[in-house]
């Protein structure tokens, strides 16, 4: 892929809290960019770690999930993490800036080219062989833009095996331990897929929902590695299913979407409590009468019909 003299790349878009597929974007571009050549400027203002030497090659350009690294070919690699906040951009040496300086906390010059790294709070340098002890990537998931077959399935045991089974689904799917990528959009889009109840407890997901979980996340984060703009549904105006669209129809089933806050940082969930009723957890002032009467799955309501004193009470005749 090539950039002509004076494009910008739009790495990031600030209505969206980054993701796994933009960091992917912004990696690829970096990578375009930098990988090759030597460094001639390396500014950090915040960074907690050793500078890379004058002239240093970039060999690589990594991304995992938010996490985005730049590795020289001396082994010191700098690690970036973009919460919420973070965004790396790409310019022609002597561009302006589209952000104001005051927030660069990374700019990596190369012939040609600034890679530059906006508010990440996460800014830090440390050498190849250190890496295995570095809090933040040893007990990280799969990325899910890249796994294999086989790392996909181990994200969906990592899922089912969950430490904490009474936390909610939407919650474990934040969670980067069990697999890279999935940031707040997808995790909404995600769940509405796959018709799961958001608050349901992942101690209750059976296997086979863990796979489609992962499994819908990968389809979602991959088809939309190449694209600016995030589409899950395309025939929704805006293209997200549930994302953003509280007090708006629910395509599949015309209830309306509800948004909430949830979890340690507060962040929106959006749900369609008509359709997205799988493993919902049970209301607790409800009599058990009543939720063997709502529970609509056809095997359920054929063992509980063929329950002994069921079948007593349908056939006083029998046996
Ligand atoms: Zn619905």
């Amino acid at each position: 892929m090539g950039y002509r003299a004076g494009d910008h790349v739009p790495l990031n878009t600030l209505s969206f809290v980054p993701e796994g597929d933009t960091i992917h974007r912004a990696a690829a571009a970096l990578r375009t960019a930098l990988v090759g050549r030597p460094t001639l400027r390396f500014d950090a203002p915040r960074l907690f770690g050793p500078h890379p030497a004058h002239l240093r090659i970039v060999e690589r350009v990594e991304s995992h999930g938010k996490h985005l690294e730049v590795v020289w070919d001396d082994g010191l690699i700098l690690h970036t993490h973009m919460r919420m906040t973070g965004s790396w951009h790409l310019y022609r040496s002597g561009e302006r800036w589209r952000k104001p300086s005051e927030l660069m906390r990374v700019a990596i010059e190369v012939p040609e080219w600034v890679a530059v790294c906006f508010s990440a709070p996460v800014v830090e340098t440390y050498r190849e062989f250190d890496r295995r002890r570095h809090p933040g990537f040893g007990h990280l998931g799969p990325d899910l833009c890249t796994a294999s077959e086989a790392a996909l399935a181990d994200c969906a045991r990592r899922v089912f095996h969950y430490d904490d089974p009474d936390q909610t689904i939407a919650e474990v799917l934040l969670d980067q331990r069990v697999a890279c990528g999935v940031g707040n959009v997808y995790r909404s889009e995600v769940l509405w897929a796959c018709e799961l109840n958001p608050f349901a407890a992942v101690g209750d997901l059976q296997p086979v929902d863990c796979v489609q979980v992962i499994n819908a996340a990968t389809r979602m984060l991959r088809a939309n590695l190449k694209h600016s703009t995030r589409v899950t549904l395309p025939d929704v105006p805006g293209g997200l299913a549930v994302y953003g669209r509280n007090g708006q129809r629910c395509a599949r089933c015309g209830d309306t979407v509800q948004v909430r806050r949830l979890g340690e940082h507060n962040r929106l969930l959006y749900w369609c409590p008509g359709c997205q009723v799988r493993h919902a957890p049970p209301v607790d002032d409800t009599p058990p009468s009543m939720m063997r009467e709502m529970d609509p799955h056809p095997a359920a309501a054929k063992y509980l019909a063929e329950l002994p004193w069921r079948r007593e009470g349908r056939d006083p005749l029998a046996g």
